[in-house]
């Protein structure tokens, strides 16, 4: 607009530098409307604007063509309202975006307004009503450093937010992540613990099994000898369980199984007390801490819990499902091993059995 191209770069050429400005000015118009576009974001945050800017933006190219047919003084008179227009379009898209908050635009109306006031100062200088100083002379430059300055930090801004929302969403995963990692872990925790009760408890009955039968009595007989205390155990069989099955059936006999072992279950609360299932009808308690006579009215309190429940059983010297019990207790078990124990428990049971069933022999 100064001549200084004309004037330094290209003296020789007059006619180019009618070209130069005739094209670029349109150009200018372009990129504006590009850079706006992407800057503001037209298309998501305001569509309507959007298509009013490329609308605008297409009509200030046109003028390229009269450029390239020399009609310079044409293409100029094409370009500039069309750019007027997009310009003040820009403004009023930015205006309409900041106001719904967006704040990139806010940066861009007070950049824009920058010039704008800088634009009118050179417009007023030209048509009289400015005088003519340095101030109005330069105004234009003016406005336009002081928009590229505030553009720039706007683009600053625009960066820092977008790190901010990327940082945001990192922390969002990795929160998400902890999340997933604590419920898997709480997910593998409670399988683990199912599969560890699975390990140690028998199907049917729902009591703990022969295998953890055999690490409790362990622990228990060792720990028993170490603080010297008494320990009883005592071997249950149900009574004439094979003809149970044979008149009423194997599935009323798991039925039955089931139903006594709650039965007995019912009667072992203590946390040191230990009700089994061995295999087949056969059970175990395990008694840990308590005197000679207690163990005793503790067994016949489970056998008892048997009987009570009443099943017929016809083939059965009582008419009634009942247990027979052998039961060991030793104050100091000094080197008696676990299995030792289980041998006189089940001889003393075979003893209850010898002597008629449905009681307790030690
Ligand atoms: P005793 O009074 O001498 O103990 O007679 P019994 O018939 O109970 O003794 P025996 O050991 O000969 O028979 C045990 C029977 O228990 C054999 C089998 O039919 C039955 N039994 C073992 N396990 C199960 C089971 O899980 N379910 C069912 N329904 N029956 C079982
Ligand atoms: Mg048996
Ligand atoms: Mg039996």
């Amino acid at each position: 607009f100064l001549g200084y191209g004309q004037q330094h770069l290209w003296p020789d050429h007059p006619d180019f530098n009618n070209q130069v400005l005739a094209l670029s000015i349109p150009a200018i118009f372009i990129a504006l409307a590009v850079f706006s576009c992407n800057y503001l974001q037209t298309r998501q945050q305001a569509p309507r604007w959007h298509g009013a800017i490329v609308g605008l933006a297409a009509l200030a190219s046109l003028a390229v063509v009269p450029a390239l047919l020399d009609r310079y003084a044409l293409s100029i008179l094409m370009a500039l309202p069309a750019g007027g227009a997009l310009l003040l379009v820009q403004l009023a898209a930015a205006l309409h975006i900041a106001a719904r908050g967006y704040r990139p635009a806010r940066f861009y109306v007070l950049a824009w307004t920058a010039l704008a006031l800088g634009a009118l100062a050179t417009f007023l200088k030209v048509f009289g009503v400015l005088p003519s100083n340095v101030w109005t002379e330069y105004s234009l430059n003016i406005g336009s450093a002081i928009e590229f300055v505030l553009l720039a930090l706007a683009l600053a801004d625009k960066m820092n937010t977008l790190k901010a929302e990327k940082l945001a969403v990192q922390r969002q995963a990795a929160v998400e992540l902890e999340r997933q990692v604590a419920e898997r872990t709480h997910e593998l925790a409670a399988a683990n613990e199912r599969l560890q009760q699975a390990s140690i408890t028998d199907e049917l009955t729902g009591l703990y099994n022969r295998r953890y039968f055999n690490l409790i009595a362990t622990r228990e007989l060792n720990r028993c000898r170490r603080e010297g205390r008494p320990l009883a155990m005592a071997m249950l069989d149900v009574d004439r369980f094979k003809a149970y099955n044979d008149r009423y059936g194997h599935s009323q006999g798991d039925q039955a199984l089931a139903a006594l072992a709650r039965a007995m279950d019912s009667q072992v609360n203590r946390a040191t007390d230990y009700l089994f299932r061995l295999g087949g009808e056969e059970f175990a308690v395990l008694l840990v801490g308590v005197g000679q006579e207690e163990a005793r009215q503790h067994v016949e309190r489970v056998r008892r819990a048997v009987s009570d429940l009443q099943l017929a059983h016809e083939g059965s010297e009582r008419g009634v499902v009942t247990v027979s019990a052998g039961l060991v207790w030793r104050e100091t078990l000094s080197d008696l091993s676990a299995d030792q124990l289980y041998v006189l428990a089940d001889e003393a049971l075979y003893r209850a059995k010898a002597a008629g069933r449905d009681r307790l022999s030690e």
